[in-house]
């Protein structure tokens, strides 16, 4: 076993200072049981926590280290970036820079603005097609997650899923009424839900490609079929491609499928690991937003230098490099189909899904397309499963309803360490 004895030191502090000693829920261990990691530093594909130990991570600081920690590109855009100071709260050239990089790599965003946090770019969103529209009630997916927003939280995914909280408590009823939740994947419930609420939409919101219930794809001409209600009932559809922007392709999910939303909200990959997110879209929807228009969103430190240098760094990165894509497919072909052929080999036939540099192995041998498949799941074998793979040096997500991130840092010889530690973790977790 490895040692955690500074880990555990600082959570049994971090408890009596924080509320469940952590800043983000699903960082607590909760459903796995034990307590957390606490990390040093990272290089490359490998973390190092406070007792020293290395481990191969595949959170990735939930999807933003696409081409691995502490990449010198993006280091060296904040250093020249830090001597100019942290913060002006005044308009700079790198916003600028970094819009028009947004509008050139997903089309679809003809404006755009930056905020902080995919929460706050979805909550934003979410208000302008509400401007927009003069109407009141969203659409949004069970199991998806948009990020702490309180319409967000009925039927949430994520930390909310895994605590077994996805309706918050401290959300009103008025919110909960104006928020109608769908299953994933099924195009019929949503049209029902259309027509049961007539003039009433003012947005659809999806994860176009869900991370957040484990990942799960959407089912053939599912998006496509959304696209199609949105236009025919004048509600506006929001991609949510906080995870999956500049990850699937340079144009996120909706290059990839071919489907354009009217808005998307993006955030994390766009700050390469610093606080960032951004919401945009089509141009006669974004001029709503002030000082153009009359849906009111601000904050002090949007388009904060240092933010801004990174993500342009990383992003641009990615534009110049587009081989990085089919490295990264590649390298997670290889980690998802090893895993199900592991999975084979040792009669559990789990169910391993992938899109892209995405991927989860569901410990359920049914298809999973949906919450209520993901459900199926065998949460205790997950458990095990996660803390034999932590203890071989594999840094997986605390949770089965999470999707595993690739960076570009993972070489072939970590891929055959993984795919080893995989079958002896799996037979560890099944060996009661
Ligand atoms: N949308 C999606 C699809 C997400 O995965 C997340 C966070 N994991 C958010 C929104 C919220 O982003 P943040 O945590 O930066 O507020």
């Amino acid at each position: 076993m490895l040692n955690h004895t500074n880990s555990a030191a600082l959570f049994d502090q971090a408890k009596s200072l924080i509320p469940g000693g952590v800043n983000s829920p699903v960082r607590a261990f909760r459903s796995v049981g034990g307590g957390p990691v606490f990390m040093q530093s990272a290089q490359g594909a490998w973390l190092t926590d406070v007792d020293g130990n290395r481990y191969v991570d595949f959170i990735n600081s939930w999807g933003p280290m696409i081409l691995g920690h502490a990449p010198e590109v993006v280091l060296e855009a904040v250093r020249e970036a830090l001597q100019g100071s942290l913060s002006f709260g005044a308009p700079t050239q790198r916003e600028v820079a970094m819009a028009g990089l947004i509008r050139e790599m997903v089309p679809s965003i003809e404006k755009v603005r930056l905020v902080n946090s995919g929460t706050e770019a979805c909550m934003s969103a979410i208000r302008v097609a509400r401007g927009y529209t003069g109407r009141s009630k969203i659409i949004k997916f069970e199991g998806c997650y948009h990020g702490h927003g309180d319409s967000f939280l009925i039927a949430a995914g994520s930390g909310a899923l895994t605590l077994g909280t996805p309706d918050s408590a401290g959300v009103t009823e008025g919110v909960a009424q104006d928020t109608i939740t769908v299953a994933y994947n099924d195009l019929a419930a949503v049209k029902a839900a259309v027509d049961a609420n007539p003039e009433q939409v003012a947005a659809l919101i999806l994860e176009p490609v869900v991370g957040n219930m484990g990942l799960v794809a959407p089912g053939p001409g599912f998006l496509q079929g959304l696209r199609d209600l949105c236009t025919a009932n004048g509600i506006v559809l929001i991609f949510d491609e906080v995870m999956t922007g500049f990850r699937l392709a340079p144009g996120g999910a909706q290059e990839l499928y071919g489907v354009t939303p009217d808005l998307t909200t993006l955030g994390k990959i766009i700050g390469g690991g610093l606080p960032v997110g951004a919401y945009g879209g089509r141009e006669d929807i974004m001029n709503c937003v002030a000082p153009a228009g009359k849906v009111y969103q601000a904050g002090t430190l949007s388009g904060n230098p240092l933010a801004t240098a990174a993500g342009f760094a990383q992003l641009s990165y990615l534009r110049d490099n587009p081989a990085l894509y089919e490295q990264l497919n590649a390298t997670t072909t290889r980690l998802a189909d090893g895993t199900r052929k592991i999975a084979a080999e040792l009669g559990l036939n789990y169910t391993v899904n992938q899109v892209g540099s995405m991927f989860s192995l569901f410990f359920t041998a049914e298809p999973v397309n949906s919450l209520d498949d993901a459900k199926k799941s065998d949460t205790a074998a997950f458990g095990r499963y996660f803390h034999a793979m932590l203890n071989r040096g594999i840094y997986l997500a605390p949770s089965q309803y999470e999707a595993l991130f690739v960076s570009t840092a993972i070489t072939s010889d970590i891929v055959d360490l993984y795919l080893s530690a995989c079958r002896e973790s799996l037979q560890e977790a099944h060996a009661q």
